[in-house]
Formats: structure tokens, sequence, C-alpha cells
């Protein structure tokens, strides 16, 4: 067992409630259910720290484009979604973050076509179907191309209205408490996507009700190149402006990033969503994670939208922050395999305000992945935890979230695997304008 700060021979975990009670090695001590893996190493749940579950249904993509251009040719696509889309693909990313080893995740949904409700609704009602602890962002997009934005007008929103279902949101499904298993986030899209009075008027009513900000920043140079045109100000300098620091605050990816503003983002405490197979599939550079890490900044990983990754593996996540952390520095000692699981648990919990997930401690929540270390990948490696940073399991064994297993032989419970790949295939194939001209 490795419990994200010890590394426990024959070690189990008791859970109560939902939270873990005890922790140990030896015989266990006597529970109403026992999950027993010999075969295998436990971890705390892993995190994933940013998402776009929506994007499930609009993978593969422009499969060379940059963001701009991947961007570009996917709004009008994702103009198409309705609650019923986001439903389906919203299962098809939960079941594979949890079939992964995920317990806790985040989602930034920010399309919401007119006339269509019911889609934040719809994500939340699939994290407590099918058994994921659930941080959903109320996204948002408010300048449109008309206005000198990058998403076309069809759609971006009206600011009140974001404002106004954002605040509902928090209203009706916000769970502040320890161990809480859903809690809003307020999150406009991206500098270039939202105007400067919706960034401050989304920070002032995330703060006015206690709940988290999260945003895009630093991903492109097109992006930083945009910032400085349009407010003389890079990325960074506009957050400050717009009262977007502080360590209510995590960012997606944070890779353009100056030595000064790596201190800044340290000194502060905001988080840094760190996305590797993302950056590394639109060629968006690479996150300073160990200069962030020494600086003593707080990182997570995320999956990033599936349409910019195609999976949803955390475990891989970490296996590619560690190679590219390498290359970036030229050397191996950039990040190791077990600074990479901390960024996968608890980097990724505390990016989340989370300081009762990441670790396997008593207080904890309950949330634990196991990984086989006895199949062909990994057999035979001594240093477990480095095995399964550097051949990544492509499937976790046993899931548990909030006390109760959910994921068991590499098999989810909560949900029909084989069914939920039929009907994101469905969906796909009919939001796809290359095969369908009915909108769906
Ligand atoms: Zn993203």
């Amino acid at each position: 067992m490795f419990t994200g700060s010890q590394e426990i021979e024959n070690g189990w975990v008791l859970a109560r409630d939902g939270m873990i009670a005890e922790v140990g090695s030896g015989p266990h001590p006597p529970a109403d259910e026992v999950v027993n893996e010999p075969n295998c190493v436990a971890m705390p749940g892993l995190v994933n720290a940013h998402d776009h579950m929506y994007q499930w249904a609009t993978r593969g993509y422009v499969p060379d484009g940059t963001l701009f251009e991947w961007l570009r040719a996917l709004y009008p696509v994702w103009a198409r979604i309705d609650a019923e889309t986001v439903r389906v693909a919203a299962r098809a990313a939960m079941a594979r973050l949890l079939l992964c080893g995920c317990t806790l995740s985040t989602d930034h949904h920010y399309v919401f076509p007119h006339g269509r409700p019911g889609i934040f609704e719809a994500l939340v009602d699939v994290a407590s179907e099918l058994g994921l602890r659930f941080h959903p962002s109320r996204g948002s997009m408010s300048l449109g191309e008309s206005k000198g934005g990058l998403p076309p007008d069809s759609v971006v929103e009206d600011e009140e209205a974001i404002l106004a279902h954002t605040e509902e949101m928090i209203g009706r499904h916000h769970d502040p408490r320890p161990g809480s298993m859903c809690r809003v986030v307020v999150a406009p899209c991206s500098p270039f996507s939202v105007t400067p009075e919706l960034m401050r008027d989304s920070a002032a009513l995330a703060r006015r009700h206690g709940v988290r900000l999260h945003t895009h920043l630093a991903e492109t140079i097109d992006e930083e190149r945009f910032c400085i045109e349009r407010f003389g100000r890079r990325p960074v300098e506009l957050m400050e402006d717009l009262g977007w620091t502080g360590d209510d605050v995590w960012y997606a990816h944070g890779i353009h990033l100056n030595d000064a503003e790596v201190d800044r983002i340290a000194e502060v405490k905001t988080g840094i969503a760190h996305c590797p197979s993302s950056n590394m599939r639109l060629g968006a550079g690479a996150c300073r994670v160990e200069d962030l890490l020494r600086a003593g900044a707080r990182v997570g990983l995320g999956v990033d939208g599936s349409a910019s990754n195609e999976d949803a593996n955390i475990a891989m996540e970490a296996h590619q922050a560690l190679l590219l952390a390498r290359v970036r520095a030229t050397s191996p000692q950039a990040l190791d395999a077990r600074g990479a699981w901390h960024l996968a648990t608890r980097g990724g919990a505390e990016c989340l305000g989370r300081d009762d997930c990441g670790r396997l401690e008593p207080g904890q929540c309950a949330d634990i992945a196991c990984f086989r270390i006895d199949d062909l990948a990994h057999a035979g490696i001594e240093d477990r935890v480095a095995a399964l940073a550097l051949a990544p399991p492509s499937r976790a064994q046993t899931v548990v979230v909030n006390g109760r297993v959910v994921v068991r032989d590499g098999r989810l419970l909560t949900g029909d695997e084989d069914q939920i790949a039929r009907e994101i295939a469905a969906t796909s194939a009919r939001l796809n304008p290359t095969k369908s001209s009915a909108a769906p």
C-alpha cells in the first residue's frame, strides 16, 4: 500500500461512513465487507483536476491542429450539444475515469447552447449515478467573434444569464461539508472567450458563496499574443488585475510562465492543473512542473477534454508528466515516480480545495484505487510504486469511492461499460457533421 507518504507491506484500510477510520498492516480488523487484493498496490484514489467531459462525443477531430485551429473547427460541432449528448458523453468520460482509478474529478463545462436546458444537471446526475466524487464547474463563454473573441457568436451567452444560472447551480448542488460528493466551481472559459468584466463578476460571485474559481491560463503562445495585443498584459498579469489569484483559484495548464510568474503563482497558492497528454497532443508546450514544485506551488494533473486527449486515464497522465518533465529539463531527476503520484493524488486534491482527499490516512475520504502488479506489464519489477508510473496501468483492479466499491476485477459495478460504449458511438456519429445533417 502506498498512502501518499508511506509504503506499507500487507497494508489495510478500514472505512466507516465513507471516511477512513484506520490504516494498518498485517491481519485486518473485522469488517462488514472485505475487499482483498493481495496482488495490488492500493493508493489514494486518483484526482482529475481538469476535464471537459462533453468532449467525449467529439474525440478524434483535427488530430494535427493547434489549440486555436482545433477550437475553431470544434465550436460549431459543440453548438449542437444538448443535455442528452452531455449525459451520454459524461457517462463515458466518468466510466473511463473510474475504471482507471480516478475517484475525484472536476468537469469544466462551458458550452450552453441557447434553448437547451438541463446540461449542468445531466453532469451532476451522471456523477451520482456512477458514484464519482465530483466538482462540476459552471463554465462560460461571452466574448464572441463579433466582439473580438475566438468562439462564434452562436455559442456565447449573455453575461447576466451566466451569472444568474451559476448562482442557481451553486444553490442547488454545492455541498461544502467535509466528505462532500459534489462541490460547484465558477469557471469562465479563458481570456480569449470571456470579457474581463465577466471574469471580475465571476470572482466576486464565487467569493460571495465560498466556492472555487477555475479557468484556462497560459496554455499557448497564441493566447499570450491575444492578451498582450488586446489587454496589454501577459495572461498572469491580466488575472492579477481581475482578482483571479489566491488559494481559491486554480488554472488549467500554466505552461507559458516566466520566472517571476512561477514564483508569484507559488506565493499566492494558486493551483495549476497540468495536462501533459493534451499539451503534447496540441503541441502547446511543456509546463514547468519541476520549477513550480520547487517554488512551492500546488500542482495537480488533468486529462483535459477528451477531444484533445482521447482518453481519461490519470495514471497515464502521471506517466506522461514524469517523462515530459524529464524531456523539458533534459534530466531524469526532474520528476520521479513518487512525485508523479503526488501530482495525481494530493496535488490534484489541493487544486480542488480538498484537504479530506488525496491520502490514505484516518480522517480522509475512503477513496482508494488498487492497481495490479502481478500482470504482464508489472510482474517482476521490485519497486512497485515506480513500476506503476513507468508502465501506467490501463485500468484499476478495484476502486472505492466514499467507502463504496464501484470497480471490482477491473469492471464497473455502477454502469454497463459495453452499453456506455455503444451509446457514445451513436451520439458521436449523430454530432458529426460529415455523417449527419440532422441536429441531435
Ligand atoms: Zn481544457
